[in-house]
């Protein structure tokens, strides 16, 4: 198949482009950002540009392709609270853009979305349904919430196709070492592993939330088993429509951190700060639905997450 990835410079655009190749698709990336030095090479063809650019999507209608699996978005919380502007432009007019062409000129093509679990808000039971009701609590999950919509009202009125996965922690490394988080990254595993590699600090913020050990219940998922639901999405048995991608069990901030500490064999500091604003106590999804439709596609547990994000982050380091 001929595929196009957004977001392609991206931890989850980029570890797609590496499954869909070891898939043998064609596959072409495009990213507003020059893609991290591994990355080069991996793709057919790459378009430096950003995705809604009229150069952008005149070079998408020429590669006429079979699907388009679109990562390409701003994705964090707290700043889109300060400037919702932004996501509301990013994320919602650009991929109306997008869909818009999909429309005219392309529609056989299945559009593969990056949704967030941020759709559904502060959940009132977990595990999360896709048919619970989504209350985002931040522009960021509104604006993922409201392309899921646009997807729906077009694949209705105009029969384009298409598949929103919505992820929930997304975390790990390529199994084979060649693809990781950007340093920095400032979720839970990546933070931890890069403190734990640096002999650095790590927070746990806050540990007097209503849970077994009072920190924070995720469900977290490996980015290759995220790749890999996308590849599956390629192919239009999967029905159209909202896929939760996440595990059905969820790991307590303490829980990863133990389990982090015995994988490396070291500790960073740890100390315990204030609650992170619009942090709910608990998030976890059932992947049913789509585990119906495809059977076992989780091949990760825990301990490999940690363990593929560790290689990478000492890999980095080496290099430096
Ligand atoms: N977390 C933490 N310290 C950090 C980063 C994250 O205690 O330095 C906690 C955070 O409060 C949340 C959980 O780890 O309860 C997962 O946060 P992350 O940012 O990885 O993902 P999110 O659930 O916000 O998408």
């Amino acid at each position: 198949m001929i595929v196009i990835v957004t977001g392609s410079a991206g931890y989850i655009g980029g570890q797609t482009m590496l499954v869909l190749k070891d898939a043998g698709h064609e596959v072409y990336g495009i990213d507003f950002r020059q893609p991290p030095e591994h990355l080069r090479g991996v793709p057919d063809g790459f378009l430096y540009q950003d995705f809604a650019s009229d150069a952008a999507l005149s070079w998408i209608i020429q590669k006429q392709p079979n699907a388009i699996i679109h990562c390409a978005g701003t994705s964090l919380v707290g700043p889109s609270v300060k400037n919702p502007s932004e996501y509301y432009n990013n994320n919602v007019a650009k991929t109306l853009k997008l869909l818009d062409i999909v429309k005219q000129s392309m529609p056989r093509c299945r559009l593969v979305f990056s949704s967030s679990a941020a759709t559904y808000g502060e959940p009132i039971m977990n595990p999360i349904h896709e048919v619970d009701p989504k209350e985002p609590v931040s522009p960021y999950g509104e604006s993922k919430l409201m392309i899921d919509m646009m997807l729906e009202s077009y694949h209705r009125a105009y029969g384009t196709d298409y598949v929103s996965f919505r992820y929930f922690n997304a975390c790990g490394a390529d199994p084979e070492g060649r693809h990781g988080q950007e340093p920095g990254a400032t979720h839970l595993i990546a933070r931890f592993l890069e403190a734990t590699r640096d002999d650095g600090q790590f927070s746990i913020y806050g540990d007097n939330y209503p849970t077994a050990d009072g920190t924070c219940v995720r469900d977290y998922v490996h980015v290759d088993d995220i790749a890999r639901a996308h590849a599956l999405a390629l192919y239009h048995k999967i029905p159209a429509g909202v896929y939760n991608l996440g595990s059905n069990q969820g790991f307590s901030v303490k829980q990863v951190i133990e389990a982090a500490g015995t994988i490396t064999g070291k500790m960073p500091f740890v100390s315990t700060e204030a609650r992170r604003a619009g942090d709910p106590p608990e998030l976890t999804a059932s992947p049913t639905k789509f585990d119906m439709v495809v059977g076992a596609w989780r091949h990760h547990n825990l301990d490999a997450m940690i363990q593929h994000a560790w290689n990478w982050y000492v890999r980095q380091d080496k290099k430096v």
